[in-house]
């Protein structure tokens, strides 16, 4: 227990992501000697007390924060700013803050500008996730052999580098440092266009007539399945990480317009040569992912 990586760890946010973190911190001594969660909702301040998920529950970020060495933002990005510029006064001293929201600009155009001095700011994205939110959705479990990238600014100090990457390997996962805009890019299109596609096919299969719709549902098959899934969703969540990888995302959509408006092409011609290779390279992808473990 002495030798835990932080002595007191302060979660904001206790949805899926928030609360996962504290059950693994809960479970295992080396993360935290003590935990402190704070959500602004008093609904799941009250079910985190219930589950056991902190050895403290605050509903004023003021007061989680006081005396935290680690302070670990996991609500959703386009609140991120406010919610650091609302604790940063009460910070303690060369405190760690760290997040985990899914676009990593946004992070740092918002946090820089309002960051004190004897803070260190290290942004991070666990790339692990479901579909479900909320307190109760959370497990231990969930970014075991997952990677989480981590976007410090330059300058950033390497002991508080080295002491989110020991977080994040203690709950299970596999870190990497990467430059903000790049993970930016790279998430648009492993995460954020297939969202923006799933939740667009849902809506298209929606606006058909009702006979049609009424079919869809009684006859999905594992494709739209698929889709439904993943377009489940929060809406709060997703919208503000379109609306923070904006050009990232738009720039992505435009490719696959493209690349789409291709294959449409080699439909109408009967061009098959076109069309098995677009499917021979998906099915590689696959099977890389596989190999790698991350299917
Ligand atoms: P979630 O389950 O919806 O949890 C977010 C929590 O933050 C909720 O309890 C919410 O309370 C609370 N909250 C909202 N505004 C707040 C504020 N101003 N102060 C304090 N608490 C506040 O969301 P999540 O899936 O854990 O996502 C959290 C973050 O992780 C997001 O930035 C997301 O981009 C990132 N992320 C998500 C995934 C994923 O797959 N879900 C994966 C990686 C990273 P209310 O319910 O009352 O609003």
């Amino acid at each position: 227990m002495s030798e835990a990586v932080f002595e007191r760890l302060t979660l904001i946010g206790l949805g899926l992501i928030g609360s996962s973190v504290a059950r693994r911190a809960m479970q295992m001594g080396g993360i935290a000697r003590e935990v402190v969660a704070c959500d602004l909702s008093p609904s799941v301040c009250a079910r985190v007390r219930e589950l056991g998920l902190a050895h403290r529950v605050e509903q004023d970020p003021a007061i989680a924060v006081a005396g935290a060495d680690c302070v670990l933002l996991c609500v959703p990005v386009g609140v991120l700013g406010s919610v650091a510029a609302k604790i940063m006064p009460h910070l303690a001293d060369g405190a760690i803050l760290s997040d985990v929201g899914s676009t990593k600009q946004s992070v740092l155009r918002e946090i820089l500008p309002i960051l004190r001095d004897d803070i260190s700011l290290v942004p991070g994205h666990p790339l692990a996730g479901t579909e479900y939110s909320g307190p109760d959705s959370g497990f231990g479990t969930l970014f075991e052999g997952r990677w989480c990238l981590l976007t410090p600014p330059e300058g950033t100090s390497r002991d508080a580098v080295m002491r989110i990457e020991r977080l994040w390997q203690l709950c299970g996962a596999m870190t990497r440092e990467m430059d903000a805009s790049h993970h930016d890019r790279v998430l648009a299109i492993v995460s954020h266009l297939p969202h923006l596609l799933a939740f667009t096919i849902c809506g298209t299969a929606d606006d058909l007539a009702d006979e049609t719709r009424g079919e869809v549902l009684e006859f999905a098959a594992s494709g739209f399945r698929d889709f439904t899934r993943i377009a489940a969703s929060d809406p709060v969540m997703w919208r503000d990480i379109f609306l923070n990888n904006r050009e990232a995302l738009l720039e992505m959509l435009a490719r696959f317009t493209e690349d789409a408006q291709a294959m449409a092409r080699a439909i109408r011609w009967g061009d098959d040569a076109f069309i098995v290779d677009r499917i021979e390279r998906g099915r590689a992808i696959r099977r890389s992912l596989i190999e790698l473990k991350q299917a």
